[in-house]
């Protein structure tokens, strides 16, 4: 009998699983992939290691939400590259987003004008991402359900931010409109590729708040671990495993049915009886494995959300280190059109291991993902031989894109390979192949999303799909809510969290 199983080894899964395992709980992930990482995991070829989604870790600064993560279970560091910043390109002119704020202050009001409607603009969005960043690293938790999360989230907030709330039903348009840079088309423009990227929705409808820690999101840090995903996975298990947290790989969950203090949890080798489950998987997958009450309790929310799931396509290069010497900067984000719906190459995201990484890659070789967004629906339904013509003419459209910034790029890889939503859909059971969360709106984000507690006793959720969704950051704030959940009702005496011993648990810089 385990205290909790978490079905899904993830990030959210087995963030989660190292918290609780740290307090001195009995846990088991279950994994239905031959490793963990799922969409932040990665794969091999000829001595690459390519991340097969996310590629950067979202704050992971020793004060930042992904840090508390890593200090919390007795992680004392992880190499890897923070970035000063990356490179937007734009069909006219380029923007470095820098990391540091006087930097980036400087560079956005030369790049898109000095006028009192920018400067009230950024003011603003700076304002919104120090509020709410803040309250993220403290735990803020929502939707709100009752008098604690209230005074929870008034704390986090501070009163100093409390005015803010009064955006919470704002879109990003509705920032622009109020100071008269609806039309401002390059600004727009920018703000539609990362807000694509971080909140998966658009301008017009993305919720202010959401976006601005999104539009942000380099403030708080970005790092690339030094061997990709590999290298911040091997550190994650191999301390699950030191605190005596129990993995199995390669073990598809089918059914979870009984109830709180009794849960059964039905895998391909062997059933498993826990006290509480955390179902760290998208919410239509815990639907449909969980027990009849989960199902009835997600119901409503997986009708809202169907029509706002959105896929990725990604090319893995692996390169010589010429093709891609010539820029300073290793990440980049590109914009080939303002007239063209974003997605399928307009609007992708360029990842260049570091140089002398040579976990990423071999000697003189760099590993290189351009990842975009797609719709689902145009990968659906294909022969072989069309899926087969419709990767290979992406890839090179990608990779002919990204030659406007790295000229070479792609003329003598040694490993050129493209990943689809069917790609997705396969290695991590993502129905569709959807990945990230849905796409924000005003309507299904914060006090909408998905709860990681739907009533069910003794059953969780975490990942992506639930508050406050999307990326890293968003699965390291929901493993602790969910652990502070699962720790409160748990049969066992949870342990106080002081023999874990990290010294200083941030991602130490190259
Ligand atoms: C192309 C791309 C680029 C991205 N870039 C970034 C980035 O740079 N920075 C960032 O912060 N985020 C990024 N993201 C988002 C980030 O990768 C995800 O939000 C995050 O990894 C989701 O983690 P999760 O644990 O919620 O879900 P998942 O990663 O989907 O994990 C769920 C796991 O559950 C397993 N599973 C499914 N069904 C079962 C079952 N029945 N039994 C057992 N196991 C099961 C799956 O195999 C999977 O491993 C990116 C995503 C993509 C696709």
């Amino acid at each position: 009998m385990y205290d909790t199983a978490i079905i899904g080894g993830g990030l959210a899964g087995v963030a989660t699983a190292l918290r609780l395992q740290a307090r001195g709980l009995a846990t088991i992930v279950f994994e239905a992939h031959g490793q963990p990482g799922g969409c932040a995991g990665f794969y091999r070829r000829r001595g690459f290691s390519f991340d097969v989604g996310a590629t950067t870790l979202v704050d992971f600064g020793s004060d930042g939400v992904g840090g508390e993560l890593l200090e919390s279970v007795g992680i004392p560091s992880i190499e890897g590259e923070v970035l000063p910043g990356y490179v937007a390109w734009l069909p006219d002119r380029t923007v470095r987003l820098f990391r540091e704020p006087a930097a980036w202050s400087r560079e956005r009001l030369e790049a898109f004008g000095d006028t009192a409607g920018h400067r009230s603009l950024w003011r603003l969005l700076d304002r919104l991402a120090e509020v709410f960043w803040r309250a993220s690293r403290r735990g803020i938790k929502l939707p709100i359900r009752g008098v604690a999360d209230v005074v929870r989230a008034a704390r986090a907030v501070g009163p100093a931010g409390w005015p803010l709330t009064r955006y919470l039903h704002w879109t990003v348009a509705d920032a622009l409109r109020a100071n008269g840079l609806s039309d401002d088309r390059p600004l727009r423009g920018l703000l539609a590729m990362i807000i694509q990227d971080t909140v998966h929705g658009t301008v017009a409808e993305a919720p202010l708040i959401n976006a601005a820690l999104g539009i942000t999101i380099r403030g708080a840090g970005l790092t690339r671990a030094r061997g990709g995903m590999r290298g911040f996975w091997k550190h994650l298990i191999a301390r699950y495993r030191q605190l005596g947290g129990e993995l199995r790989v390669g073990c598809p969950v089918d059914r979870v049915d009984g109830s709180r203090g009794a849960y059964r949890v039905v895998a391909r080798r062997g059933v498993v009886e826990a006290d509480q489950v955390v179902a760290a998987v998208p919410a239509s997958l815990a639907a449909r494995f969980g027990p009849g009450p989960v199902a009835e309790a997600l119901a409503p929310y997986l009708r809202r959300d169907a029509g706002d799931l959105g896929g990725a396509a990604v090319v893995f290069l692996g390169v010589p280190d010429a093709e891609v010497s010539c820029q300073a900067f290793t990440h980049h984000q590109f914009l080939e059109n303002h007239d063209r719906p974003l997605g399928d190459g307009n609007n992708m995201f360029i990842s260049v291991s570091a140089a002398g990484d040579r976990e990423s890659a071999p000697s003189g070789y760099r590993a290189v993902m351009i990842s975009t967004h797609c719709e689902l629906g145009a990968w659906e339904g294909l022969t072989p031989e069309t899926y087969a013509t419709r990767k290979r003419e992406l890839g090179t459209r990608l990779v002919t894109l990204a030659r406007r910034i790295y000229p070479e790029l792609g003329r003598d890889a040694v490993v050129f390979e493209v990943a689809s939503p069917r790609t997705y859909e396969r290695f991590t059971g993502r129905p569709r192949g959807a990945v990230g969360g849905v796409r924000q709106t005003v309507t299904n984000s914060n006090q909408r999303a998905v709860p990681h507690d739907i009533g069910v006793p003794g059953y969780w959720l975490a990942g992506d799909g639930t508050w406050p969704g999307l990326g890293t950051v968003a699965c390291c704030l929901g493993s602790r809510l969910v652990a502070e959940g699962v720790l409160a009702g748990a049969r066992r005496r949870p342990r106080i969290p002081r023999a874990l011993g990290a010294s200083h648990a941030a991602i130490s810089v190259r």
